[in-house]
């Protein structure tokens, strides 16, 4: 299995270097066409602007058919791409999850900090929920979930949604390749050997 990871800018070798602990082939993607080679595709934090302006309207053209039938995971920035609404301020997403995702949502002091959220039990993990290690910087917030989207992960009192599914496209608002715990990179894994099956 190869699994790409978007390498325009932004956290992408935490993610390659988690992908290889895990055993799997990774391929840094800094051209369209290298997306025809892969199983699936990382989208790591960033600056999800920054992305958007470095894709162009043909790289964002190929990514968005890229997303509609292949199994993508996007973290932090990554997540602000895939979503279907953007705000703050208002930008394109690729609308692989029908989210809406407000970009740096949390005040100052919440800007960049490591908290404890839960692993629910969902279709990519069937235990019941768990705690979760969770590195949050200068994180988005999901502000709107679809009946479509299944919750995989939450945070806080009010059981906020941060990590999420939608058919083959997964997203979460923190980084997972920052944390020891492997376990949110091997559900994206499974679900690209799912997705591979079907
Ligand atoms: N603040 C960034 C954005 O709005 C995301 C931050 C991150 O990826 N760590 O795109």
């Amino acid at each position: 299995m190869k699994i790409g990871v978007l390498a325009l800018q932004g956290d992408f070798d935490a993610h390659r270097r988690r992908l290889e602990e895990l055993g799997v082939e990774v391929v840094l993607v800094k051209k369209p066409g290298q997306l025809d080679q892969i199983d699936g595709l990382v989208i790591p934090g960033g600056e999800s602007g920054t992305f958007l302006k470095l894709l162009g309207e043909e790289g964002f053209e190929k990514l968005k058919q890229f997303v509609r039938l292949n199994p993508t995971f996007g973290t932090c920035a990554g997540a602000i791409l895939l979503a279907t609404e953007v705000e703050n301020p208002e930008q394109a997403g690729l609308g692989a999850i029908d989210i809406r995702i407000r970009r740096n949502a949390y005040g100052r002091q919440l800007d960049s900090s490591i908290r404890e959220g839960r692993l629910l039990q969902s279709s990519l993990h069937d235990k019941p929920g768990s705690p979760l290690e969770m590195v949050f910087i200068r994180a988005p917030k999901i502000e709107h979930v679809g009946a479509a989207v299944e919750v995989i992960a939450t945070e806080g009192k009010d059981n906020a949604p941060v990590a999420v599914r939608q058919g083959r496209a997964m997203a979460a608002t923190f980084h997972p390749e920052l944390s020891e715990d492997t376990r949110v990179h091997q559900a994206f894994l499974d679900l690209v050997l799912n997705g591979r099956k079907r």
